[in-house]
């Protein structure tokens, strides 16, 4: 008897969603007269469906629940978007299950994932799919159980004989009460057979029991408190304080945008972070949440310590989330509940965060917003930046996108009063901006060796040198890995290409392999020409690879390490490599734009741009602005600590604006420059653009459907002032992974009418069977 009361109380489920109950009467209200759910199914069908939701799963089934449906000749999952009290449809087929105990979407962000779909002209279903994390979205309970011995209070009589090792283990479970099986028998030194002979006995009893995973257990988070800000933060805080409102939260929805959305352009030092921690500290005081979105890149256990130490140890351990593509499926799909059921309050992640079910929600930051990386490129192509603060808007809760190299998108904002400027111009240790050197590489030729530069000017070369006697650290930046950009044959000019796509293969000496950065082809390195036999073959252009190899040959002592993708292979790679560069092991790191974000080493004092126009020369109109910005956050990484930084940029073009732009540590300066050119051309910031790309392995078929729609385009938007449209032409990426791709260029200041019209032009257009459209709104990437 005692046995089965006690099993009663087993928790079973230990989280149950709070405070749910009065909602609970009201959705029973609302069940009453809705008996149809509209379901979205997870096909791209771009249609609602009716069913009948059946009186055993009323009370579940909501707005934004997650069901399993009968559809053809089986079932499907889909989402419920909204109930009705009638359907238009006869006979209704009926629910079948609800995954899940509570509806995965709330109602603001199933609203957003419809704003999406329309603006960048993705189906519902695709808008629908991307706002859930794949983990959460499986039918199965992805929770894990665990099989936990409970110890049973004693019988009056002491309960049957125990045997000697019988009784060793239930001392054990008699001190801790309860324990995972696993942990007793490992405890006890015995095994689960010993353990169920004490169940039989009745001395306790094993039960399941839902075990929530956290991916940072065994992380220890020292406490901090906010800091005193200097007047520069204090003053900016001040203004966002304004926006949020006094303590209780304000009406959702309430104030203009101007007044919520914040552009905070601070140079990197400048205390940026602990603005961001104390905004978080106000949404919490008001009983709000937030989201906090970080590039992939930059999301490194430091970023992620910093938050969780402010707000997550002790008690509150579960306070902080984190969305992160790394965790595994489990922890994943944990620390989303962990949000959606209102225990954690802040988010932190990458792009998708800003799906964060966060329930209300105060604030959200995007940190550096100019990031490209905020952009998905498959549909839904959204930007999460963008995303960010319509949902702000939608949601009124307060934005803040910050930044030391701001887009020209969100200074341009700013400019215009849609958003509000905030400004940090100084570091917050006062330690300068370190001193750039620009290097002309055109007077580095070196004719006796064939014109070229060699690798290191010798300005660079001896400021490495001096590091090395003085201890301190160097990281060298290039943006390309690999060992040299092409092959080419001296004697007919062959270069190595791929043959699925029109770009040359990067030579990678260690794995003695030719690859293709686009499409991932790799061959042998040919020991001759392949078209004229000839056994010489010259490589050229520079890769990471090979920079650290003429590391080698020039400081044989020196201690150098690389940071690729070639190298990184596994996160706890990227783990190792800062570990020993941050506590000494490592003299000089060369590495791709992946060491040029965020990383925050006191001794390095020396920051080499190994060739600063890779960037300039791509055909889209945001290469200078992109040059500008790479070369700042590059700089930015050499002297954090008390040492001032030195910067050399070795360069073709000393006199490009982008680079004495970004020398002198002007953003206004090149702002203002790069704005006439934007004008001139009406490109983003004063047009928007959508971009359409027609894909196919037949080439004239391509040609001849972009032509075709080229031409509705223009008969359909003919009156259209506004609109500019260029093309079709062949894209930049002439081919990539065997299709052949067409595109045109739309501009317009009306991109959410565009949006609408492109829609729809879609919808009426029959492209060859072989030839695909893909639409991209606000595109980041023109290639
Ligand atoms: P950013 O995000 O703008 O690059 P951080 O927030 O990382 O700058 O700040 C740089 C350093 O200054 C950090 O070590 C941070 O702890 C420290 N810091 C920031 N604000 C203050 C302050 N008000 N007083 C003292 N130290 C501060
Ligand atoms: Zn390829």
């Amino acid at each position: 008897e005692q046995r089965v009361a006690h099993r009663d109380l087993q928790p079973g489920v230990r989280h149950r969603p709070d405070a749910r109950v009065g909602a609970e009467d009201e959705r029973a209200r609302a069940h009453a007269r809705h008996q149809i759910a509209r379901v979205v199914l997870d096909l791209a069908l771009r249609r609602e469906f009716d069913y009948q939701i059946p009186e055993a799963l009323a009370h579940r089934v909501e707005v934004g629940a997650r069901v399993r449906v009968p559809f053809g000749a089986g079932s499907r999952l889909g989402v419920v978007v909204s109930l009705a009290a009638t359907s238009e449809h006869a006979s209704l087929k009926s629910i079948e299950k609800v995954i899940g105990e509570q509806s995965l979407l709330t109602r603001n962000v199933l609203e957003l994932a419809r704003w999406m779909a329309g603006y960048y002209c993705c189906s519902v279903e695709a808008a629908l799919k991307s706002v859930l994390p794949e983990a959460v979205r499986k039918e199965e309970a992805q929770w894990r159980e665990r099989l936990y011995a409970y110890a049973l209070p004693p019988e009056r009589d002491g309960g049957p004989a125990l045997t000697t090792r019988q009784q060793a283990v239930w001392n054990i479970l008699e001190e801790w009460r309860e324990l995972p099986l696993q942990e007793l028998v490992r405890l006890g030194e015995t095994t689960a057979e010993t353990v169920r002979k004490l169940e039989d006995k009745g001395y306790l009893i094993l039960a399941p029991r839902r075990e929530e995973r956290d991916p940072y257990a065994h992380e220890r988070f020292l406490p901090t408190t906010p800091l005193v800000l200097n007047a520069e933060q204090a003053s900016a805080l001040e203004a966002i304080r304004g926006a949020m409102g006094p303590s209780e939260a304000p009406a959702a929805g309430s104030g203009a945008e101007s007044s919520r959305t914040f552009l905070l352009h601070g140079v990197t030092g400048s205390g940026k972070t602990e603005i961001y921690l104390q905004a978080l500290e106000l949404a919490l005081a008001q009983g709000r949440g937030g989201i906090v979105l970080v590039p992939e890149i930059s999301l490194t256990p430091q970023t992620v310590e910093r938050f969780k130490a402010r707000f997550s140890s002790g008690p509150n351990r579960t306070l902080v989330a984190v969305l992160h593509s790394q965790l595994s499926a489990g922890e994943r799909h944990d620390e989303w509940h962990k949000i959606r059921q209102g225990r954690a309050r802040i988010a932190i992640g990458a792009r998708s965060a800003v799906f964060a079910p966060v329930d209300p929600l105060g604030v959200i930051i995007v940190d550096e917003e100019h990031e490209s990386s905020y952009k998905q490129e498959e549909a839904p192509r959204y930007h999460a930046r963008d995303v960010a603060v319509v949902r702000g808007q939608r949601e009124g809760a307060t934005v803040i996108l910050g930044s030391a190299t701001p887009s020209l998108e969100s200074y341009f904002n700013a400019k215009r009063d849609k958003y509000r400027l905030l400004e940090l111009r100084h570091r917050v240790t006062d330690t300068r901006l370190p001193v750039v050197r620009i290097v002309d590489l055109r007077l580095e030729r070196r004719p006796e060796r064939g014109g070229g530069p060699s690798i290191f000017s010798v300005p660079l070369r001896e400021a490495i040198q001096q590091r090395l006697e003085r201890s301190e650290q160097t990281i060298l930046f290039l943006n390309r890995r690999g060992f040299s950009s092409s092959l080419q044959c001296e004697s007919c000019g062959y270069v190595a290409g791929c043959p699925h796509c029109s770009v040359s293969l990067t030579f990678h000496r260690r794995a003695q392999e030719i690859r293709c950065h686009i499409c991932g082809h790799a061959a042998a390195v040919p020991g001759q020409c392949p078209q004229c036999a000839n056994p010489r073959i010259r490589y050229s252009g520079l890769g990471t690879e090979r920079v650290e190899d003429a590391l080698h040959a020039l400081f044989p002592k020196a201690r150098v390490s690389r940071m690729d993708t070639d190298t990184l292979k596994r996160k706890e790679d990227y783990r190792r490599v800062l570990t020993e560069f941050r506590t000494g092991r490592i003299d000089v790191l060369v590495g791709t734009q992946m060491i040029a974000k965020g990383l925050h080493f006191p001794n390095v004092t020396l920051v080499g741009i190994i060739h600063a126009d890779l960037a300039l020369h791509l055909p889209d109109f945001r290469a200078g602005e992109r040059t500008f910005q790479l070369l700042t956050q590059v700089s930015g990484r050499a002297g954090r600590g008390d040492v001032e930084g030195e910067v050399f940029v070795q360069t073709f073009t000393p006199f490009h604006p982008a680079i004495q732009f970004a020398r002198r540590h002007d953003y206004e300066g090149f702002y203002d420059q790069e704005m006439e050119f934007r004008q001139q051309l009406r490109y983003p910031p004063l047009a928007r653009v959508a971009l359409l790309t027609l894909k196919g392995r037949n080439d004239d078929k391509v040609k001849f459907a972009a032509e075709h729609l080229a031409r509705t385009l223009s008969d359909r938007l003919s009156g259209w002032k506004d609109l500019i449209l260029a093309g079709p032409a062949p894209a930049p990426l002439a081919r990539a992974e065997a299709f052949y791709r067409h595109q045109i260029l739309l501009r317009t200041r009306a991109m959410a009418r565009l949006s609408q019209e492109l829609a729809a032009v879609e919808g009426e257009l029959t492209l060859p069977e072989d030839v695909k459209l893909g639409i991209d709104v606000d595109p980041v990437d023109l290639s």
